[in-house]
């Protein structure tokens, strides 16, 4: 009964809103100069809240307390060339890298890769690959050593850049199968001569071929990749199966993959891990686990050398 009567105060509340006074609001953009850099700030304040009126009592009447209004306002009264006494400190935070794609974005990515390139909206396959070809392009690329699963997600390897790197910018780009499918699109519709099309491809093909120099430059792609430098001896760390080892025999460096200490906190020596250890000698975490207290908190773990083996500890100094 209680939720038929809130259902029937939530028809009779659209309907006063739709027929209500206007919901109106100044908004005020604000630039401000400070040590002649500009900083920007925009804030709404409500004059009338008009059919909003309904909606928050709406939402009062249903809920046991009121929802805060996160409306952003500026104090009232600004003025131009107005000037304001400001104090100023400096903190330091953390940025993350953006995310590597996982099989999912990608995907998605694939699909809608130069989608924005074609002109017309007839036609059939956009972006890259077909949604019963894509899966498998991953795959592909997977086991050609181009790209590597970690976990979740798709990380490219050396190989897999040196290979981009070497490719022109015009047979990478989505542009050049959105051209293709709308020339076949033409095609199929009589507009276009499949003849000249064909002819075009080949024109392409030959130009391509006697205009792309070779990248003399191209890295081995055979070589194996570098993780970083051993803190021990200096030498070359590899990635292996199960752990990134040390390249010179006489050093028994490694940090081991499968690491107690890490797993605990529910985080691995992944790649970008094991380089980040390597480079700074610790590694940034915003979210290891406690199992003591079930939560996640914010930490370095800083790798140290003993002995030549790896340990590592927490470090909680830079945590604001
Ligand atoms: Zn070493």
């Amino acid at each position: 009964m209680d939720t038929d009567r809130k259902i029937l105060c939530l028809i009779a509340s659209r309907l006063l809103s739709a027929v209500s006074s206007e919901y109106e609001y100044e908004h005020t953009d604000v630039s401000l100069s400070c040590k002649g850099i500009n900083f920007t700030a925009t804030g709404n304040a409500v004059v009338e809240y008009g059919y909003r009126d309904i909606e928050r009592n709406f939402r009062a009447s249903i809920k046991t307390e009121e929802e805060t209004e996160n409306e952003k306002s500026l104090p009232s009264g600004l003025k131009v060339e107005q000037e304001f006494a400001v104090t100023s400190k400096i903190v330091s935070h953390y940025t993350s890298p953006p995310k590597p794609y996982t099989e999912d974005t990608l995907l998605s990515a694939m699909e809608k890769a130069g989608n924005n390139e074609y002109d017309t909206d007839e036609v059939e396959r956009k972006g890259l690959g077909t949604p019963a070809t894509r899966a498998a392009i991953i795959e592909t690329i997977i086991k050609r050593g181009y790209v590597e699963r970690e976990k979740r997600s798709l990380i490219s390897t050396s190989k897999g850049q040196a290979l981009i790197q070497s490719i022109p910018e015009k047979l990478k780009s989505a542009k050049l199968t959105a051209e293709w499918e709308n020339k076949l699109v033409l095609i199929s519709k009589g507009k276009a001569d499949s003849t000249d099309f064909m002819n075009s491809i080949k024109d392409f093909v030959t130009d391509f071929i006697s205009n792309t120099e070779v990248n003399a430059q191209l890295p081995d792609i055979n070589k194996k990749e570098v993780i970083g430098v051993c803190p021990v001896c200096k030498s070359n760390i590899y990635k292996g199966k199960s752990n990134f080892y040390c390249s010179n025999k006489e050093c028994n460096f490694a940090l081991w993959k499968n690491n107690k200490f890490f797993e605990t906190k529910r985080k691995a020596i992944t790649k970008s891990a094991a380089k980040a250890l390597l480079e700074k000698g610790k590694i940034h975490y915003k979210d290891l686990y406690s199992p003591k207290t079930d939560k996640t908190y914010e930490a370095d773990i800083v790798l140290e050398v003993n002995n030549g083996t790896a340990f590592f500890r927490l470090d909680f100094a830079k945590n604001k």
